[in-house]
């Protein structure tokens, strides 16, 4: 698509060792390259991912969710400290995909986490904007690889507790973190099952003051419904005050064990081969979704056919064998 592929070539080399030197600019840089939605940036980010992917790999890649309003940012802000202090290299990275309806995102604000977004040994990028789910995480993820590629060795990737963003983000991380608020009620906090189902870690946040009895109780009811869900599987449920920063350490703890588990039993090797495999065919899915739809020929027909299908008019079988039709030309065989 370009004249001066060889000049492109030189530069993505040339980031890309930047990159790895721990430049921050040009690690800014990338992960704008490897975000950008334009087809003209398409050739050059696939080449710096190719140049940065022998290099990734190596941190412990843990996601955090939790309703608004349960402390992730605070909590966020003591653990990448404690962290940090532990002689790690943090970057927090963000799949929010609904950044864009909303104008200002909470996972972006930039107000958020302000100590540990100047020390130098954390990185603070804000979820990417605009796009499906898939596509957010997409490039969530490849930031998360080049991120890896300058030597951040614990990947925090944050989600908000709403929706499908959960398991999008599990499979993108090595472990997953749930944040909990202290309720009195043994209800399961509104939250899908799935969500709980899909945790490898708890943590009642805000377990302090006059909230340290509730969170107690509620981390009991916890560790019961989990034992229920998920026999065996002993979930541990911590708990914390991103307030105080009592529980914090005992956080890090855990996540370090799960993550040394894991790799010894290789089943981390496992998770993470699968999670390449199949982000390889959502981006198939993806591609061939959009392309289907700006098709002429599809996207004459897409709107009665959602409608007839919508109206229980036709089968959606019937539907979709049409619009494929429409895209691929009549099977041959
Ligand atoms: P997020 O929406 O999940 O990112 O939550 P925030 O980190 O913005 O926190 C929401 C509110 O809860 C803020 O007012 C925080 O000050 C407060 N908060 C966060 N963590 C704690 C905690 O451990 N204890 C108490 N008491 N308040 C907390």
């Amino acid at each position: 698509m370009s004249n001066d592929g060889a000049a492109d070539k030189l530069e993505t080399a040339t980031l890309a060792e930047a990159v790895r030197g721990g430049d921050r600019r040009a690690l800014a840089r990338a992960i704008t390259l490897v975000e950008s939605a334009k087809a003209a940036h398409q050739d050059e980010s696939e080449a710096l991912l190719a140049a940065l992917l022998p290099h990734s790999g190596k941190s412990l890649r843990l996601g955090i969710t939790g309703v608004p309003g349960v402390g992730k940012s605070s909590f966020i802000e003591r653990f990448g400290q404690h962290v940090i202090a532990a002689g790690h290299r943090v970057a927090v990275l963000a799949v929010d995909p609904s950044s864009k309806l909303s104008g200002g995102s909470i996972l972006g604000d930039k107000t958020r986490m302000e100590d540990l977004a100047r020390h130098p040994a954390a990185f603070i990028r804000p979820s990417p904007t605009g796009g499906t789910l898939g596509g957010v995480a997409r490039r969530t993820r490849e930031a998360m690889l080049v991120c890896e590629a300058a030597g951040f060795d614990v990947i925090v990737v944050e989600t908000v507790g709403v929706g499908q963003s959960e398991t999008t983000v599990a499979d993108m991380v090595d472990l997953f973190l749930l944040l909990l608020l202290p309720s009195g009620g043994d209800e399961l906090q509104g939250l899908k099952r799935g969500i709980v189902e899909l945790a490898d870690l708890v943590a009642v946040n805000k377990a302090d003051g006059e909230l340290a009895e509730a969170a107690s109780r509620t981390a009991a009811e916890y560790r019961a419904a989990l034992h229920l869900l998920r026999p065996g599987a002993e979930t541990p449920v911590l708990l914390c005050s991103a307030k105080t920063g009592q529980g914090i350490a005992e956080i890090w703890q855990a996540a370090e064990a799960a993550r040394e588990a894991l790799a010894a039993s290789g089943v981390l090797g496992h998770k993470r081969a699968h999670q390449a495999r199949a982000w390889m065919w959502s981006q198939v899915h993806d591609t061939l979704e959009a392309r289907l739809k700006a098709d002429p020929q599809v996207a004459a027909q897409l709107p009665a056919l959602e409608r007839a299908v919508m109206a229980g008019e036709l089968a959606p079988a019937t539907a979709a064998r049409r619009l494929l039709q429409a895209f691929l030309g009549p099977r041959k065989d």
